[in-house]
């Protein structure tokens, strides 16, 4: 399932094909995916230019001239294909001919640039809507969302006051997204490996100096793993267009029964079940 960073690595491929792009024609292959598409909107799509192309939490979001965003959700198996990439005019950019469409392409924006843009899910737990651009921070998918972690307002002056006195487990604390948005299973186990601290703590138990490392580690980790995706996206680019997906060296992530990577610590990781998802542990070092 991808996670933050790979959300934000399949919108920077994006860029190039959609950011100031005028979209010809958006053909709908069926009527939903997880949830039915909004009413017209191949129509509301078809002529309008994407202003900007923006990521809130998981979901991309194409600002369009006319006032509505769309809202582009991956779920568990969504991928974006772009073809056509040398009709943007991209220096450097490797020349694609569109693919044949696959069963389960079901949204492909024909850009006016001769660009297209493929949205294919097999498991069609990912999304689509258009929503007024003003209106965003209401639709139901993005209220309540808490703030960015890579953003200014995510800090340990934030985090300490939205932990204080709570006795819920740290890593169902950071799965809130209404506390820290985006954030999902694999990087909160890579976070707190990283900040020292046991997935089973106490969310209102960590100490100040603790909770700064905390914020430390979440950005750290989400960064490099952006890092890493900006370097696979063009692996990808050259292989066949396809953006999203890509392997990661993982600290602690799935690798139960293994010796702990810190120095010196001779822990042996551990897998525990909370809330019905895996943590992965060393439980030496994690406190
Ligand atoms: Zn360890």
């Amino acid at each position: 399932m991808p996670e933050l960073p790979e959300v934000e690595t399949v919108r920077c491929g994006l860029l190039p094909a959609m950011e100031g792009q005028r979209i010809a024609r958006a053909e709908l292959r069926r009527a939903d995916l997880r949830w039915p598409f909004p009413d017209g909107m191949s129509a509301r799509l078809t002529g309008a230019r994407v202003v900007q192309l923006r990521r809130r939490s998981k979901y991309i979001l194409a600002d369009l001239d006319r006032g509505e965003s769309l809202i582009i959700h991956l779920g568990m198996s969504g991928r974006m294909v772009i073809s056509g990439l040398a009709a943007v005019h991209v220096p450097g950019q490797f020349h694609f001919e569109h693919p044949a469409l696959e069963k389960h392409d079901h949204v492909i924006l024909h850009m006016e640039s001769g660009a297209r843009i493929t949205f294919n899910d097999p498991r069609r737990f990912g999304a689509m809507d258009l929503c007024a651009t003003a209106a965003l921070d209401a639709h139901p998918l993005l209220a309540g969302l808490g703030p960015e972690p890579l953003g200014n307002a995510f800090n340990a002056d934030y985090l300490a006051a939205r932990l204080a006195g709570r006795k819920t487990p740290i890593k169902a604390a950071l799965l809130d997204q209404r506390i820290v948005a985006g954030l999902g299973n694999i990087y909160v186990c890579e976070a707190l490996f990283r900040a020292r601290i046991h997935p089973k703590r106490a969310a209102g138990r960590i100490g100040r100096a603790r909770i700064e490392a905390l914020t430390d580690a979440i950005r750290a980790t989400l960064r490099e793993a952006i890092a890493a995706g900006g370097s696979s996206l063009r692996d990808y680019r050259q292989a066949n267009g396809e953006l999203g997906y890509f392997q990661h060296s993982f600290r602690v992530y799935g690798r139960e029964g293994v010796g702990c990577l810190r120095l010196g610590c001779t822990g042996i990781l551990r897998r525990i079940v909370q809330s019905g998802r895996s943590s992965f542990y060393c439980p030496i070092c994690q406190r």
